[in-house]
């Protein structure tokens, strides 16, 4: 079974991602976090790809779609999560090409339906450790010591783009361009809206209700 889970920032798309992948043994495909790794290795495609994404703007649809062709054909036949794409229609549609020539498909598109007071504070708190990628709230799930990641000690900073511009930015952009893959995908009928609110392991049970009905 392949899974796409989508919804605005700071839903909790890479929090039940790493779940569902600890858990029920899914390999994660988020192209944030491709995109972000290439920037720590200052690849070609991080250079040019840093400035979009700390302005809180999206990367090009070609350039992103080119990522997961090749993440789902390094796959082979292993299910997956992806995390983060589509993001606009036309990811969407050339998604649907590049599974049907692969001959697989997407089987449950899931929304993490949370509203925007929220989303606002969980971004404006959230710290990610550098090494091991690892995400915290400063109020809600804060470190044990500040600035030093609970699972590797590696040290924690807040995202470019989790700053209140570029918050506002990325909110926006999401009403314009992901939130319509709402109809598309309900079109298609493979949409199943869950409320993103409570704690991870609520959020992630509903999940799980989704994954076995
Ligand atoms: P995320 O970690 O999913 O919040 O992604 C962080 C940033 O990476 C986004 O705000 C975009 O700038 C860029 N990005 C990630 N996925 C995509 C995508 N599918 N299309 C365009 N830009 C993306």
């Amino acid at each position: 079974m392949n899974i796409l889970l989508f919804g605005p920032p700071g839903a909790g798309k890479g929090t039940q991602s790493a779940l569902l992948v600890e858990k029920n043994g899914f390999a994660h495909i988020s192209t944030g976090d491709i995109l972000r790794s290439a920037i720590k290795n200052q690849t070609a495609l991080g250079l040019k790809a840093k400035e979009v994404i700390d302005k809180g703007e999206l990367v090009s649809d070609e350039i992103v779609i080119g990522l997961v062709d090749e993440a789902i054909t390094n796959l082979k036949n292993k299910s997956f999560i992806l995390d983060g794409f589509p993001r606009t229609v036309i990811q969407s549609e050339r998604l649907d090409e590049m599974l049907t020539k692969m001959d697989k498909k997407i089987d449950k598109s899931i929304f993490l339906d949370v509203e925007t007071d929220f989303l606002i504070k969980r971004l404006s708190g959230r710290r990610v450790c550098k090494s091991c990628g690892a995400s915290f709230h400063i109020e809600a799930n804060p470190t044990q010591s500040e600035g030093v990641c609970d699972k590797c000690g590696g040290e924690t900073y807040q995202r470019a783009d989790d700053e209140a511009d570029s918050i506002a930015k990325r909110l926006d952009v999401y009403e314009k361009s992901t939130a319509p893959l709402k109809d598309y995908y309900q079109a298609q009928g493979s949409l199943v809206k869950i409320s993103g609110l409570g704690s991870m392991d609520e959020v992630y049970g509903r999940i799980n209700e989704v994954l076995k009905a």
